[in-house]
């Protein structure tokens, strides 16, 4: 079998096209395989990437490890492919009475510390306002879709067997297989979002508060959300998540604004946003379990997963489906 053929991905998502880019990168070519399933969630995602995040104002897992990378990743396919696809902002987290002693208290850590670029006190209603510095937005949607354009020259539709051994079967299937049990339990996420032109809103921020954000993405528009849904894991956008949108835009200020998309995708969860690799009960091998930070680490996890296949490099315990499956 030739070099050309070594591998067929399964999934060209965001996890499946970084894959895809790194074994290009090696010189080593694939076959690629894609369902086009309603509720992929980079068909969706607003593509934020935050340093600092959470109710509990953490610096999101092993941001050290893989922050720089994946600014460098997609900075390097934006030149490659002519279309730009990082658009580094400010972040600012907008901070109420009840989480402040909580948020107050880590300003000052030496982990917290260097993503702090600013602190504003009893600003428009809140209590602070902290602006956050290394993040932005990562154009997911366009990131996909150049991938496919620019590795692949078809991509197959059909759901391929699982490897006989001719070639090395990588499935990226997001949630579609973490909901066939391809990681053992999952705790998938439906989320839904809006895309709004909002006149009023600060085109060079990314806005986040009061149980949610405001992304903006050119040209006047936001995308804003978002929700969390365990029981219908499905594409489908509902009233009910549109209103829980639309209560997160007031709580943000966001009073003035015409909804021109409304769009629901399924979080691939296995443990939080720590995604997993390793090798599948069915033989073939998987990168999966992004989370809500598939921005942030499906290009420096997808390099891992190819170091694996074509180096033996050993995969870190904590990122190892094996380990985890273990544990
Ligand atoms: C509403 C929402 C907002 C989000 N916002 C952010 C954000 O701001 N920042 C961030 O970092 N992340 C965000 N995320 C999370 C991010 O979208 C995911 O982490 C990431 O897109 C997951 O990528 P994936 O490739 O693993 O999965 P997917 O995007 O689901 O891709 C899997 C692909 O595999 C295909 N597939 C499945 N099964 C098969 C099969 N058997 N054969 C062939 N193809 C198959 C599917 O069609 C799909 O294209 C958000 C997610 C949602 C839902």
């Amino acid at each position: 079998m030739s070099e050309i053929e070594r591998f067929e991905i399964s999934g060209m998502g965001l996890a499946g096209c970084c894959v895809g880019w790194h074994l290009h990168w090696r010189g080593v070519g694939f076959r690629a395989l894609e369902d086009f399933q309603k509720g992929a969630a980079s068909g969706v995602a607003a593509g934020l990437m935050n340093p600092v995040t959470g109710k509990n104002f953490e610096p999101s897992w092993r941001i050290g490890d893989f922050h720089l990378e994946a600014v460098d990743f997609f900075e390097r396919v934006g030149e490659l492919t002519g279309r730009r696809l990082w658009f580094p902002m400010p972040v600012v987290r907008l901070v109420g009475d009840k989480d402040w002693r909580k948020v107050s208290k880590k300003l000052e850590l030496p982990e917290v510390e260097p993503w702090v670029e600013k602190l504003e006190e009893e600003i428009d209603g809140w209590r602070a306002a902290v602006t956050l510095r290394g993040g932005g937005r990562v154009d997911v949607k366009g990131f996909c879709e150049v991938s496919r354009r620019s590795l692949v020259e078809e991509v197959g539709k059909s759901t391929p067997k699982p490897s006989l051994g001719l070639s090395e079967l990588v499935r990226c299937e997001g949630a579609f297989g973490l909901m066939k049990g391809a990681m053992g339990e999952h705790r998938c996420a439906k989320g839904e979002i809006l895309t709004l032109r909002a006149p009023g809103a600060d085109p060079g921020r990314i806005l986040i508060g009061g149980g949610g954000w405001l992304v903006p993405i050119g040209d006047g528009l936001f995308r804003a959300g978002s929700t969390y849904e365990w029981e219908q894991l499905n594409g489908e956008p509902t009233r009910a998540g549109r209103i829980r949108v639309e209560e997160i835009l007031s709580r943000l200020g966001i009073t003035e604004f015409e909804v021109v998309a409304h769009e629901a995708g399924i979080r691939p969860i296995v443990r939080r946003s720590m995604p997993l690799i390793g090798r599948l009960a069915d033989g073939s091998v998987g990168l999966n379990g992004l989370g809500s930070k598939g921005s942030l680490y499906a290009p420096g996890v997808a390099r891992r997963l190819v170091e694996w296949l074509l180096d033996g490099k050993e995969i870190e315990e904590d990122l190892s489906l094996e380990h985890w499956m273990g544990a």
